[in-house]
């Protein structure tokens, strides 16, 4: 879903101009509310009397309000925003052990969530949600427009199949359908990667906002990339580009990857194989002595010897298959989201060290940053293929 160009949108001429105008107008107020209708008529090159018109619509629909602005004397001015604080889509971030449900307002906030342990099983995993959307629905979701769900899965988000879940071995699994039947709202679906990346597009930092071409690498127990190309996401044939999680590093990683190899990035790179590598330099294979990633970034981050190595190990390989990735695209910046980020300050150096010894001479560096959207990307993700949809322009 392409982000709408403020520069250019006003050249828009076709048979749905008014749907987007509409869009320009939510998009104005989305970007530089509070501000006027006079303000946007003038930035827009559209009529006072077009933008009072969808102005009113927009209020009537509930997705922008008037507030009043400092007066100078006299009466205040009347400025536009959008309605904050009301659920407007849901949000499901299908996860490798947790799944979470949540509401989010008009500016992707969070409102409300509820979270379970994801089930291997589809059909369970499936009316696990539904009930969780159901409940959601019924406490303040009357004005909810649709269901945006993420997963490490193969997606073709254009025909709204999900292909494969290699973590699962879920093959074309109906969750798009059944989620839409079950509770009666639309559902868009799409790799947890690509809906990150979506969200980097839409909410992320202004640097990252304002590049053409990034890649976002989201690393949990697998690896994912979503690949921004002038602004849009990249699918390629079938919509299942970006696989990047299973190019060769090299081989005996410390675990396997989701398809069983023990030469991908991700079975060099993910979350599980910094804990494999943390098991191995401790001897704690065995339960009750395992930990969890966070357990091992939160030791990392008090100094503890081991956690740290296999942290900083970690960071090397995520640093090559970066390489690698800038070699190929050169991105204008990568993004880096999951668990993993919180203990930035202590692995961004052997990233872009790693990465950077990869390339090749005459080959920029790329400036490889932590994502901006808190502890959860893949359900600010989901979010975002419902917001997008709601924001994005019609046709351009
Ligand atoms: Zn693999």
């Amino acid at each position: 879903m392409r982000r709408i160009d403020l520069r250019t949108a006003n050249v828009a001429r076709s048979n749905t101009v008014r749907d987007i105008n509409r869009q320009i107008v939510l998009n104005f107020v989305r970007e530089k509310g509070p501000i006027s209708r006079a303000e946007i008529a003038r930035e827009t090159k559209l009529q006072r009397s077009t933008v009072s018109l969808i102005v009113s619509e927009l209020q009537k629909t509930g997705l922008i309000k008037e507030v009043y602005g400092e007066s100078s004397g006299g009466r205040p001015p009347a400025l536009l925003t959008l309605r904050t604080a009301r659920p407007v889509a849901i949000g499901v971030d299908l996860g490798t052990i947790k799944t979470s449900v949540a509401t989010c307002d008009l500016t992707g906030r969070m409102i409300e969530k509820e979270e379970f342990w994801t089930d291997p099983d589809a059909e369970k995993t499936t009316a696990l949600i539904i009930a969780s959307v159901k409940r959601l629905v019924k406490k303040d979701g009357q004005a909810i427009e649709r269901i945006g769900i993420s997963l490490p899965a193969l997606v073709d988000a254009k025909k709204g199949r999900v292909l494969y879940n290699p973590h699962f071995k879920w093959r074309s699994p109906k969750i798009i359908e059944q989620v839409a039947a079950g509770t009666g709202i639309p559902v868009t679906a799409d790799n947890d990667a690509n809906a990150a990346a979506l969200a980097e597009l839409w909410f992320g930092r202004p640097e990252v906002r304002a590049a053409r071409d990034f890649i976002l690498v989201f690393i949990e127990n697998g690896i994912g990339t979503g690949i921004v190309f002038d602004g849009q996401i990249y699918r390629g044939k079938g919509g299942v580009a970006g696989e990047f999680g299973h190019m060769r590093i090299g081989n005996d990683a410390p675990v396997l990857c989701a398809t069983g190899s023990d030469e991908c990035w991700e079975a060099f790179a993910s979350e599980r194989a910094a804990l494999g590598r943390y098991e191995k330099l401790t001897g704690t294979q065995d339960y009750p002595n395992r930990i969890n990633f966070l357990q091992l970034v939160e030791l990392a981050m008090t100094g503890e010897k081991a956690a740290l190595a296999a942290l900083k190990e970690t960071a090397h390989y995520i640093g090559i298959g970066m390489g690698n990735l800038i070699q190929g695209l050169s991105p204008d910046v990568i993004v880096v989201g999951g668990t993993i980020t919180r203990a930035w300050d202590l692995i961004s150096a052997d990233i872009q060290a790693a990465a950077e010894g990869v390339l090749c001479q005459g080959i920029p560096a790329t400036h490889i940053i932590p994502s901006s959207l808190g502890p959860e990307p893949a359900l600010m993700g989901a979010f975002s293929l419902v917001l997008a949809e709601m924001f994005a322009p019609v046709t351009l």
